[in-house]
């Protein structure tokens, strides 16, 4: 590839509100993420990583180009982590891992949320396959991916400011609220079944 694009919102920019706005997501998806694909060109122009997907990136890159590419990846997974058709229980394999890893969905989603709120700064929460092929719930800070630890990713929740400010202002915990409202399970159980990272097109 010559040039990271990016992707299209997998919905209409209004298609998540009340819980997250048309305006939250026009900045979130037009300006922050089009500013990380944006930079990351610039950066790995010339460079060894000029025709290296997102993922290698995630792994063996470091300093900017390690920041804006993770963050040109988690944007592209997080935005199909919701779903106007989503929240509710996931269900199949993925609820069989759930009740085996964390006993309940209601204790994972009960994990998870506690493992956002208490997140400081700015950072990602993630539920991942570790090598064994348990699941986990992983924060990270910053760009921060746990690809970059051997672990796949299966659901994120972006914890920037920038995600939540507009319609929660601090309210941390409403904008956790939104999120269970809106939770793909669908695309976290296409990850489990694909078994080796998103990529993004
Ligand atoms: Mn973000």
């Amino acid at each position: 590839m010559s040039q990271h694009r990016l992707p299209d919102l997998p919905y209409a920019e209004d298609a998540l509100a009340p819980h997250i706005s048309a305006e939250t997501l026009g900045l979130h998806h037009g300006k922050h993420h089009a500013t990380y694909v944006d930079k990351l060109n610039n950066l790995i122009e010339g460079t060894d990583f000029a025709d290296k997907p997102l993922t290698n990136i995630i792994v063996e890159a470091d300093g900017g180009i390690f920041n804006n590419g993770a963050q040109a990846w988690n944007h592209a997974f997080y935005w199909h982590c919701l779903s106007p058709d989503g929240g509710g229980n996931p269900e199949g394999e993925l609820a069989t891992r759930i009740g085996r890893d964390f006993g309940t969905t209601d204790a994972l989603r009960e994990q998870f949320s506690k493992a956002l709120t208490t997140l400081f700064g700015s950072g990602w929460v993630w539920l991942a396959l570790d090598p064994s092929g348990k699941l986990v719930i992983e924060s990270r800070s910053n760009a921060g991916n746990p690809l970059r630890d051997g672990l796949l990713p299966i659901l994120t929740c972006d914890m920037w400011e920038h995600a939540y400010y507009v319609d929660y202002r601090n309210r941390k915990q409403a904008y956790v609220d939104a999120f269970w409202k809106l939770v793909n399970w669908r695309f976290a159980a296409e990850n489990v079944a694909r078994g080796k990272p998103f990529q993004v097109q």
